[in-house]
Order: structure tokens, then sequence, then C-alpha cells
């Protein structure tokens, strides 16, 4: 096979954040050569792919001329120029995700259109092109309070959503297109990646439960597998199973569900990519979730998924009024704790919550899990 012989394939990756170092590091295992590209010299994945080449990743001529020298090329980020990626379809570079679901993702609006087209379960929704609209939606009751308001797009990490409960809240949001949402009642919101290679075979991986920092909206942390039913679980594989074929993505698909108080499973949103809630997988499961995603997009079988250890995932976020270049404070109270890893992405400064690396946490009991995640909060962080 083409990929492990002498005259390798070219993989190039979009973006050379953390997910980009860790689909390089996977990479490394099978000596693949793989090209990644972004705007800073400092990127984490410099160092850890065979080139890195310095671009823009939203400007048509850098993403044109970088993926000029990929036989196929991925993304860890939804944040490309897609029409430098159609031209390279049509030169014959081999893209997965595809341009044509990247589209169909990265804009909040066109996804939910997308679930409610192919009847993928997923919250009533409503388009606005700006925040005038939505007030005169409200003045006429078409809109009331509570309601979950998105920018269609370049939010992240929770940015760019707002849980409105009140008219004031409303100062806040830019005028730009929106999607407003119900608010759903959520008991827990799981996630499950799946993965899918050209050949049409698809696996995934059990449920993970995130539990979210109520002030930053960001996951606090994530548990694998997530503490729901068998049903639950058997539901939520089937689902994400139908929602990576119904976009037909080779590769990975990280679909981000709530489960309702009613039982019910609703998508939230999807990446067609690594995803922060498949990090465990790096030492919980068989397969990691960057292995499977070289998987899926050269088209080779699809890794075992199976859990090896039930795990906890916390990110290391920079900590509140620290910016500038990172220390590591504490790290020597974590290194040595009984099933721990500690995963530095090399991000030379800090900012409150920037995310700066993960941990995995190991153990069969869910009490050892958080007792560890404890003793690490109260002995480690990242200041500057
Ligand atoms: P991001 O893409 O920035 O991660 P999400 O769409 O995942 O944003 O929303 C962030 C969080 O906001 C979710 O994890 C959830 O806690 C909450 N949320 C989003 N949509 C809804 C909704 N329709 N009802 C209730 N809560 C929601």
């Amino acid at each position: 096979m083409q990929y492990f012989s002498g005259n390798k394939i070219r993989l190039g990756i979009l973006g050379a954040g953390q997910l980009g170092k860790m689909l390089g590091q996977a990479a490394s295992d099978w000596h693949l050569h793989t090209l990644a590209m972004d705007a800073s010299e400092d990127s984490p994945a410099k160092g850890y792919v065979t080139e890195f080449l310095k671009g823009n990743l939203t400007d048509y001529r850098d993403v044109l001329n970088f993926g000029r020298k990929c036989d196929v090329l991925t993304i860890e980020i939804e944040n490309v120029n897609v029409e430098a990626l159609y031209q390279l379809q049509k030169e014959g570079v081999s893209i997965h995700p595809s341009p044509q679901s990247i589209e169909k993702i990265r804009d909040k609006g066109i996804q939910k259109e997308f679930f409610l087209n192919h009847k993928l379960p997923s919250s009533p929704f409503r388009l606005y092109d700006n925040k005038e609209a939505l007030e005169t939606a409200l003045q006429t009751q078409k809109e009331k309070f509570p309601m979950v308001v998105k920018l269609r797009t370049g939010g992240y990490d929770g940015k760019g959503v707002f849980i409105m409960q009140e008219r004031t809240q409303l100062s806040d949001l830019p005028n730009v297109p929106i999607v407003v949402e119900d608010l759903v009642a959520i008991e827990k919101e799981i996630a499950v990646i799946a993965a899918k290679n050209t050949r049409g075979e698809i696996v995934c991986y059990d449920p993970v439960e995130m539990v979210f920092d109520p002030q930053a909206n960001l996951v606090d942390y994530l548990l694998s597998p997530a503490r729901i039913s068998s049903t639950a679980i058997q539901e939520a594989k089937v689902l994400a199973e139908k929602t990576i074929a119904t976009f037909d993505i080779n590769g990975l698909l990280a679909v981000e569900m709530f489960l309702t108080k009613e039982g019910n499973l609703l998508i939230n949103e999807v990446a067609p990519r690594p995803h922060n809630s498949g990090h465990h997988s790096i030492d919980a499961c068989v397969t990691s979730q960057f292995q499977q995603h070289l998987r899926g997009v050269l088209n080779l079988p699809l890794g075992d998924t199976q859990i090896i250890c039930p795990s906890l995932m916390m990110n290391i976020l920079g900590a509140d009024n620290f910016t500038g270049p990172v220390r590591y404070h504490g790290i020597d109270h974590i290194l040595g704790l009984k099933g721990t890893n500690v995963y530095l992405y090399g991000k030379s400064n800090t900012k409150p919550k920037r995310k700066m690396g993960h941990i995995t946490i190991l153990d069969h009991k869910i009490e050892n899990l958080q007792a560890t995640m404890q003793y690490i909060k109260e002995h480690f962080s990242v200041v500057a």
C-alpha cells in the first residue's frame, strides 16, 4: 500500500494547533509524510509534522498553494478557505472532510437546516439576518424568552452562544446573522465520535459525558463512558452513525448531543475532525481518535474503538488574570499521580481560559477519577 511504501502519500493538515500536533504524532507511528500550514511559526504542530508551512488558512492563494503540495488534505479547524478546496478537488487532491461537507457544518444555520431536512433530531430553530430582525420577532411575539441565540459563524468553545432569559441581554449581541434555538431542558450533554472511510465502513466510540463549567461555558471535564443507561448509549451510537453516513464524511465526525430531561436525544452540533471530547481515547481506548482520523481519510481499515479503562479528561486552561509567557505551576505535584498522563500543547503564551493542554486520568472507580481531578485543580495551575 502506497502510504507505507517508499513512495509515500503526502498528507496535508490545514491548521497546526494542538489537534494538528496530535494528528502529526499519530501519523509518525506509521512514519507517514505530513505537512501542516498555519499563520504562526510558533504553532504547536511545528516540529511534529514532516513539513510546516506558514500561511493564512482563510486566504485562497495560501490554501491553494499548500494543497497543491499534498495528495490527501484534511483539516483541524473548519474556518478555512473553501473556494480553494473546491479548486484543489477539481485538480485531483483527495479532501476529507470534503469542501461540500465543511460548508454544511461551519455555518450553524446551514447545519441546523441540514439536520431538519435529513430528519436528524435537533432542537427547533429560526434564522435571522441580524439583531433588528430578532427584535421585530420579539415585538410581534414570534419569539419569546428564554431562548438560545448563536452566531451562525465564527463562534467556538461557547463564545458566540448566548443563553438569554430577558431583553436586557440583547445588548451583548453583535449585529450579525444568528440562529435562535428553543432552550432545551438538558439532563446530560454527551458526545459520540464516529469514523468512516471511503469504502463505507463506520465505527463509533462509546458516548462520553461532558461536564460543563457554568461560568466559562466550557467543558470542565469529560467522563468516559458517560453515566447514562445502556439503551441511551446504544441510541446515541446509532444516531452518530446515521449522522456521519448522512453527511457522508470520511475521517471523524464528533457529534455533540443533549440527552433531554424527557430522555430524548437531540444533536447539538457536529465537528468533522478530531475533537476535545475524544482526547481520552489516546490513553483509554484501543485506537486513538487521531489514528482513527488518519485511517478514515486515507481509506484504511478502521481501528478498534473499545474502551480499555474508564477515564476522566480535563482541559488544562490558562488561569484567570494571567496573560503572557506560560509557566506550569506545580507540575511536579501531578506528573507522578497514579493513572495520570499530562499533555502540554507547547503554546508559548497563556491567557485566561486558553486551552494549554489536557490531562487524562484512568481508574475503574469514578470517585477516584474525581478525587484525582480535585487534587490536580488544587495543586496545579497555568500562570504567566
Ligand atoms: P460551541 O460551538 O461554541 O461549543 P454550542 O452550540 O456547543 O457552542 O453551545 C455551547 C453550550 O451552550 C452547549 O454545550 C450547551 O451547554 C448550551 N446550549 C447550546 N444550545 C442549547 C440549547 N438549544 N438549549 C440549551 N442549552 C444550549
